[in-house]
């Protein structure tokens, strides 16, 4: 765990969130700032600050996130149409660092994205 990390504080439950889902190697939450009717982020327990640092890292757990949004997705009604986002880097809208695999569904989606 890193101490200054909010996801880590999330997964210790030093932070409260609406956790929807949970296995051995992932925690899955509601976003405060849904982008969709279902706007839920799904990370690691482990702390990594991107998804390609994760898959190096940890491929279990990497492996983990993406069969943890099609539960989440699943569950809200959405077990075909959802969008999975990795934002990696500032200029490509990541403000967290620590790794967190976006599962958007319940709306139509656009391409290319905005
Ligand atoms: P990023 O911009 O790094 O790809 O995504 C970070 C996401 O975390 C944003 O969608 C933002 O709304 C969400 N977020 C930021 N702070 C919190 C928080 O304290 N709790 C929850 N549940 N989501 C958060
Ligand atoms: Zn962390």
């Amino acid at each position: 765990m890193e101490t200054d990390c909010l996801f880590c504080k999330i997964v210790a439950g030093d932070v409260p969130a609406e956790v929807v889902h949970s296995t051995a190697r992932t925690v899955a939450f509601r976003d405060l700032n849904p982008q969709a009717p279902t706007h839920v982020l799904v990370v690691p327990r482990v702390h990594q600050p991107d998804a390609a640092s994760l898959a190096a890292a940890d491929p279990a757990s990497f492996a983990e996130l993406a069969t943890s949004a099609a539960a989440v997705a699943a569950a809200d009604g959405h077990p075909l149409d959802y969008r999975l986002v990795f934002n990696t880097g500032s200029g490509a809208g990541q403000t967290v660092f620590h790794t967190h695999l976006h599962v958007l569904a319940g709306r139509p989606f656009t391409w290319p994205p905005g």
